[in-house]
């Protein structure tokens, strides 16, 4: 089942009286259970790409259908229902509320999606679990390791069960152990049939992912299935 369709995607900034082209004529599909990860230069596109795939923005101009739905042009509060229906976001910074829980962190998704109050302690517990966080479910996060840290966020991100994982450079502030330890947990989500899109500039990351594509000044330089991905 195909997730995303990027049909001649672009994406113009103005800048005074200059435009920069940040994105030019991308397609690409991305499907069910794909682990992607989307490689580049600085300045190359990867987080304007991202934005648009994640639905924080749209594109100046061609078409991007997400699970059948056409996202191409949407009011911003069309934009937001999409995404906190159909995305779950991992960031380089945890982004979690310092003075809940893990487990309160967690269900806090869940209230916005409507989630009734007896299944959302339930499902937060569960995926909590999933993470390998069962034991430190009532720490708040600065009682919690940066790796730990960002194992509550992934938690967050896949309680609603949203199509796709977008994490942008999700080691990004974490040491070399400890991102093998992440990249460990999306080799693990991957397995269990999940839709992974990895933004990040780090190949020892990268390869972790099943098929990596390369942005080149706006545009895909290459994309291709990674032979040997680490797990
Ligand atoms: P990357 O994430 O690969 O570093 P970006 O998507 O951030 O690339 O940037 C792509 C191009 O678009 C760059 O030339 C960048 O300067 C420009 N750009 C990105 N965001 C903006 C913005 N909000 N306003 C103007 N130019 C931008
Ligand atoms: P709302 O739904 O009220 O518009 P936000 O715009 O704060 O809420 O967040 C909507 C989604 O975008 C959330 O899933 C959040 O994780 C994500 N998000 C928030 N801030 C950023 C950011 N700076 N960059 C990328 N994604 C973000």
């Amino acid at each position: 089942k195909k997730i995303i369709h990027l049909d001649n995607i672009t994406k113009n900034y103005k800048v005074g009286t200059q435009v920069v082209r940040a994105l030019r004529t991308i397609s690409l599909d991305i499907y069910e259970g794909e682990y992607v990860a989307i490689m580049g230069a600085s300045g190359s596109g990867k987080s304007t790409l991202m934005n648009i795939i994640g639905c924080l923005d749209t594109p100046s101009g061609g078409t991007y259908i997400l699970n059948e739905r056409d996202v191409s042009r949407l009011s911003d509060n069309q934009l937001a229902e999409i995404r906190n229906a159909e995305i779950g976001f991992v960031f380089q910074v945890f982004n979690l509320l310092p003075r809940s829980t893990a487990l309160e962190n967690v269900m806090l998704p869940m209230v916005y999606a409507g989630v009734r109050k007896h299944d959302r302690k339930q499902r937060a517990t569960d995926t909590l679990n999933d993470v390998g966080l069962t034991d430190r479910m009532h720490h708040r996060p600065n009682e919690l390791s940066g790796g730990q840290r960002q194992r509550v966020a992934i938690a967050r991100a896949l309680v609603n069960r949203p199509s796709i994982l977008l994490a942008d450079e999700p080691t990004g502030n974490l040491d070399s152990v400890i991102s093998e330890d992440i990249m460990k947990l999306f080799a693990d989500i991957h397995r269990k049939g999940n839709t992974l899109v990895m933004v990040t500039h780090e190949l020892d990351i990268a390869k972790h992912a099943h098929r990596i594509i390369k942005l080149k000044d706006g545009e895909v330089e290459t994309d291709e299935i990674n032979p040997n991905p680490v797990y």
